[in-house]
């Protein structure tokens, strides 16, 4: 049995798979803000999900550049009493197995790669509360010195500063579903005005233009929790990507299918690639 864990801003998911490919079983609870809280209530649920055997191998994805080394998250923006914990560590010891710590938005570019076995060059980018991605080749994150971090490009550098990365009008501090609540108002989820998704629409196709231009991809997938509004923002959305996209023609883009369970789907995905699981 193999778990993924898919530790959010708001909720924590975990998956239990049999074989790591297909999700058997999953629970979700709200993420506690302090981290002795969270380790403490994760290994509780995990025990719960599990009936206490212990699983093969443990995936972990966190919304936080991941420090591989010291095996922490190392900048949490929405989990800030997690940042340095050693997470790795503590729950090896306390679920008697190996953990792999991963960027939730890399597991969920992975999850949908997945599904999109012809892709050779894939990106990804979720909105959500902040904004991640992740540039997926043949099937694999891509090799990286740093973490991939597309939410903090910087769109207008006299915006709105963000205290997330200390710049001034990145893309997630214009573009995120927390900017939207900034800047006009109102929760994403309860807003309905069409002219405020369509002004929404033409900020973040800025920041996807970007991206495109700079990781070329053959299809990029948008997902996260904004595109829940449906087609009053994604239709604009693709719509003005591929007119501002002047140098050469727009690549597929697509809309996530999988919702939330990419991350857990992307968490297995990983496993099965570090420990060179293969499957007929
Ligand atoms: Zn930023």
């Amino acid at each position: 049995m193999f778990l993924s864990v898919d530790v959010g801003g708001t909720y924590t998911r975990i998956a239990i798979s049999k074989d790591a490919k297909k999700i058997d079983k999953k629970i979700k609870y709200e993420t506690p803000k302090k981290y002795d809280d969270g380790i403490d209530l994760l290994q509780e649920k995990i025990e719960e999900i599990t009936g206490r055997h212990a699983p093969k191998a443990v995936s972990v994805g966190a919304a936080s550049p991941i420090d591989y080394e010291k095996g922490i998250l190392s900048k949490p923006p929405n989990l800030p009493n997690y940042k340095g914990h050693p997470l790795q560590k503590e729950l090896e010891i306390r679920l008697h197995t190996k953990v792999y710590l991963e960027n939730d938005a890399a597991l969920g570019g992975l999850g949908e790669s997945s599904k999109r076995k012809k892709v050779k060059i894939l990106a990804y980018i979720t909105l959500s509360t902040g904004i991640g991605g992740v540039r997926i080749v043949n099937g694999k994150i891509d090799y990286h010195a740093l973490p991939f971090e597309p939410g903090h490009q910087i769109l207008d550098p006299n915006g709105r500063f963000w205290p997330g990365c200390g710049q001034k009008g990145c893309f997630e501090s214009l573009a995120s579903g927390r900017a939207f609540e900034m800047t006009y108002d109102v929760k994403p989820q309860f807003c309905e005005d069409f002219r405020i998704w369509e002004e929404h629409a033409e900020v973040v196709s800025q920041g996807l233009v970007n991206v495109i231009i700079l990781w070329a991809p053959d299809t990029l997938v948008i997902g996260g929790s904004l595109i829940k509004a449906g087609p009053k923002f994604t239709k604009p959305l693709m719509e003005k990507t591929r007119e501002k996209l002047r140098i050469y023609k727009a690549p597929k883009i697509e809309i996530s299918k999988m919702g939330d369970d990419n991350v857990s789907l992307g968490g297995f995905i990983s496993l099965r690639q570090k420990l060179h699981l293969t499957f007929a």
